[in-house]
């Protein structure tokens, strides 16, 4: 590894790419937000005009994205799992699967539901294990959560026949691929329902919000009753079949709406930008012995803002990080990472000990539930193995072919060097 004369690193000029979404705020972002304010209008239903709203108009243009039905914004990705679990009438009793790498939010979206996640394997694409889902499938199991983790989708074909062949429902959590597809169908569209975030970690952002796409009526009207305690109040020409019940309080408001439809009007082209850096990249170390790319069930409709790769052991993994990050590329193992990573379920402390806000009433102790689901940090082996061999990079939209150029050179010293 110490080679001697190999000092000099491959990158030199820094390395400062911001994220993909702020990376972006430019003129349209401007005028769409200064319009809120110039109409004075930040609440939606604010006035009989509701096709006026910056809400309404992201919400038609993720029904025409995804070719969904109806849309409903909402105030966070959390907020659009939890309306759409409860909207899908998921409640006390149910178990709802959920893959072991996630962010901590989908799993607690259904404990919120008040049902049980039950945690299962991801696979060399580091999304749900089609197998794994149906192995642990048991009579109190009423849905599955596909979660399209770093913008990789999922292998919807597998997961979508074995959850009609048991009869169970499929919510997608899309926070971490919007723009992302499945064999040319928009990601979201797959399931009962999708639900995006606009945090500023993903993609494209409005602070915080988030979106339900479906195209499930009944599931479109719960949600819209759970995502506002008077929402039958303020939208009287909605005709609500559904029986209301409490909600919370969901609502996006008009300034966060005109951010996440300036910014989702770039999608596209960003997406674009990113396929072709990450395919440059890919070809530029495919042929490496020791280095195995992260299979992606679909690269077309890969949203492809990251890179991984697998090296044969955990502490090769480890060294090749340090090495690379010498060679002036910023990257990172994504399991033992020196932080308890929260996308990772043996750090999802509450659902570990089953935890709830009141120990005399938790999901897991109520009285409808007669399952027996346990945890624990090495309940899932291959995920764990996955993980603890992974690199990262994450890739930006501004990156040139020179900045690729360095990508592939550096990982080729590398893989030199440590081989
Ligand atoms: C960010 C994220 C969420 C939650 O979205 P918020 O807008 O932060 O509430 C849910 N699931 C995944 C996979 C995420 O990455």
């Amino acid at each position: 590894m110490q080679t001697g004369n190999n000092h000099t690193p491959v990158r030199t000029k820094p390395w400062n790419f911001g994220m993909l979404s702020t990376e972006e705020f430019g003129q349209q972002e401007k005028e769409l937000v200064l319009g809120v304010l110039e109409k004075k209008r930040v609440f939606r239903y604010y006035g009989k005009d509701k096709e006026q709203s910056e809400a309404y108009r992201l919400e038609q243009l993720y029904r025409e994205r995804t070719g969904a039905k109806y849309a409903l914004a909402v105030n966070a990705g959390t907020s659009a799992l939890v309306a759409a679990l409860i909207g899908a009438g998921i409640g006390p009793g149910d178990e709802v699967i959920v893959p072991a790498y996630t962010y901590i939010a989908t799993a607690a979206a259904v404990l919120i539901a008040r049902a049980v996640p039950v945690i299962v394997e991801v696979d060399d694409s580091l999304t749900i294990d089609p197998q794994a889902f149906e192995d642990a499938i048991t009579p109190h199991t009423k849905a599955v959560i596909p979660v399209h983790m770093r913008g990789v989708p999922c292998r919807m074909d597998a997961i979508m026949e074995v959850a009609s062949r048991h009869g169970l429902l499929v919510i997608e959590d899309v926070a971490q691929a919007n723009g992302g597809s499945y064999r040319g169908q928009a990601l979201g569209s797959f399931g009962l329902a999708g639900c995006f975030s606009f945090q500023q970690y993903k993609l494209i952002t409005a602070g915080e919000g988030g979106m339900i796409v479906t195209s499930d009526e009944k599931l479109y009207e719960r949600a819209n009753i759970y995502h506002d305690s008077a929402f039958v109040y303020w939208d009287m020409n909605e005709e609500n079949r559904e029986p209301t019940f409490p909600g919370e309080n969901y609502r996006l408001s008009e300034i966060n709406a005109a951010l996440a439809l300036a910014q989702s009007q770039r999608i596209n082209t960003i997406v674009a930008r990113l396929q072709s850096i990450k395919s440059a990249i890919s070809q530029g170390i495919a042929d490496l012995p020791d280095i195995r790319l992260q299979t992606i069930p679909d690269p077309q409709g890969d949203v492809s803002y990251s890179l991984v790769f697998y090296l044969p052991t955990v502490e090769m993994s480890q060294r090749f990080s340090r090495k690379l990050s010498d060679e002036g590329i910023p990257n990172g193992t994504i399991n033992n990472n020196g932080f308890a990573d929260r996308h990772i379920y043996k750090n999802w402390t509450y659902v570990m000990e089953k935890r709830g806000a009141s120990e005399r009433d938790t999901p897991w102790n109520c009285e409808s539930y007669k399952g027996n689901v346990q945890y624990s940090p090495d309940m899932c082996p291959k995920t764990l193995d996955w993980l603890g061999r992974a690199i990262a990079i994450g890739l930006h939209q501004h990156m040139t072919e020179e900045d690729c150029g360095d990508v592939v050179r550096a990982i080729r010293k590398t893989a030199g060097v440590l081989s």
